[in-house]
């Protein structure tokens, strides 16, 4: 066994040893904690939470106060490893090289892949964050085989939330649990936004908020929950197209918001002969420069019961039914198409595959359905809507959600995303006070 690299006893201290204090960022996680690094004679002693930072306030977890390994631990890579000659591949046989030699050998063999197929050549690289950097050299080296940590991390988690609803929250956006009533965590452990997470759930469980934890594990946030939910691992895409058909089922979506903020009540073409089958039905209107989506779609209006123009002002779109266009074309509302998506996906359909039973699922569904509804909070601030409309103060639907990657590392990750998201817009939670 190695010596170790650092012997905390190898120097006493004295009166000539220098100590100094060093305000920087914690990089052992993405949280990005401001900390406060202790150094005697340039050498880190001990790191602790800085005060000062807005972001921690002085808290800092086990992981981040242990960043002192990073520099010093023994088993740290100083040196390029190579493989030694006769042994094989997880015998753990390797011998210290310089990089003079390591940089020959590479560029030997990267010289034989660049001139035969350089497709050859994988490079993958941790949360390096120049990836920027990484990626150039890849392509300039030929290859399209390049990735980082992303892949495996969270990355589809902000692929489906922009995909489905236009943004999304990710590992950062953060929950306004200042104002919510109802928190939702699901498929998270204490890594991203940990530190600012567990001081906002400390002021929102004081202030009375009921948080629900659902995870396979009783994480220790989960052990702080009011309720733990335990699900089989991978399973949440199920729970949340089960809980969107009992909100519908039981009346409790926002469809105000959904008029207002989403395409719920835009018709879609359904003639499965038309080449625009399943695509929005649009209008002429004269094209905008560089507009790529012009709001030339059509609601169809309850009280004239024909088609009229997105909002158009004063009218008053059906959610769900099916109508023809003076041309035949039969379509539906995009609310309809969810209702019929979903309805196979019942609470009882999802405790056979989740291994939550049908009554949480049900009661669940109930309690962020009347949280959303009949807990509404509003913020005396003006402001004006993309539709031009002004608006005296703003408005919330105080059901909050957290996910990370309990949902989003798993091969169904993207679309248990989009599920999530289409939850939250049913709610009329995003980009609201309290969600
Ligand atoms: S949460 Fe912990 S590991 Fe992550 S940045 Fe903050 S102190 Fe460092």
């Amino acid at each position: 066994m190695s010596n170790p690299i650092h012997d905390p006893l190898s120097k006493k201290l004295d009166d000539q040893s220098r100590i100094e204090v060093k305000n920087t960022t914690c990089y052992m996680c993405a949280c990005r904690c401001g900390i406060r690094v202790t150094l005697r004679d340039g050498e880190v002693r001990y790191i602790q939470g800085n005060p000062d930072h807005p972001l921690n306030k002085g808290v800092i977890c086990a992981k981040g106060s242990s960043g002192i390994m990073k520099q010093y631990s023994p088993a740290r890579l100083t040196k390029p490893l190579l493989r030694k000659a006769g042994s094989d591949r997880g015998d753990n046989e390797f011998e210290e090289i310089s990089w003079d030699k390591a940089f020959e050998i590479m560029e030997e063999r990267l010289g034989d892949l660049r001139e035969t197929d350089p497709k050859k050549f994988a490079l993958f690289t941790g949360r390096d964050q120049m990836q920027a950097l990484t990626g150039m050299f890849a392509k300039q080296f030929g290859t399209p085989n390049y990735a980082a940590h992303g892949g495996f991390c969270s990355v589809n988690m902000a692929a489906g939330m922009i995909y489905t609803i236009g943004g999304s929250f990710w590992e950062f956006g953060g929950p306004d649990l200042e104002r919510a009533k109802l928190f939702v965590m699901i498929g998270t452990a204490e890594d991203h936004h940990s530190n600012p997470m567990k001081m906002a759930l400390s002021k929102f469980k004081r202030q009375g908020g009921k948080f629900i934890s659902i995870n396979p594990v009783r994480t220790g946030y989960s052990a702080i929950a009011d309720e733990w939910i335990p699900i089989k691992p991978g399973t949440d895409g199920a729970l949340f197209l089960a809980l969107t058909n009992e909100i519908i089922k039981q009346g409790l979506y926002d469809r105000d918001f959904l008029v207002n903020y989403s395409n719920a009540a835009e018709l879609v073409n359904m003639d499965k002969e038309s080449s625009e089958h399943g695509m929005f039905v649009r209008f002429e209107v004269p094209p905008e420069e560089g507009c790529f989506d012009p709001q030339n779609k059509l609601w169809w209006d309850r009280e004239l019961n024909k088609p009229i123009s997105t909002h158009t002002p004063g009218a008053d779109p059906y959610f769900l039914g099916e109508f023809t266009l003076d041309d035949g074309t039969p379509v539906k509302p995009s609310f309809q198409l969810l209702v019929d998506r979903v309805k196979d996906y019942t609470a009882e359909w999802a405790a056979s595959i989740t291994g939550i039973p049908e009554d949480t699922i049900k009661r669940l569904a109930h309690e962020m359905g009347i949280t959303a509804r009949d807990e509404k909070i509003e913020l005396p601030i003006p402001w004006t809507d993309t539709w031009g409309n002004e608006h005296e103060s703003v408005t919330g639907n105080p059901v909050a959600f957290h996910a990370m990657r309990g949902l989003a590392a798993h091969s169904n990750g993207f679309q248990t995303i989009r599920a999530m998201s289409i939850l939250m817009s049913i709610l009329g939670t995003i980009d609201r006070p309290g969600g």
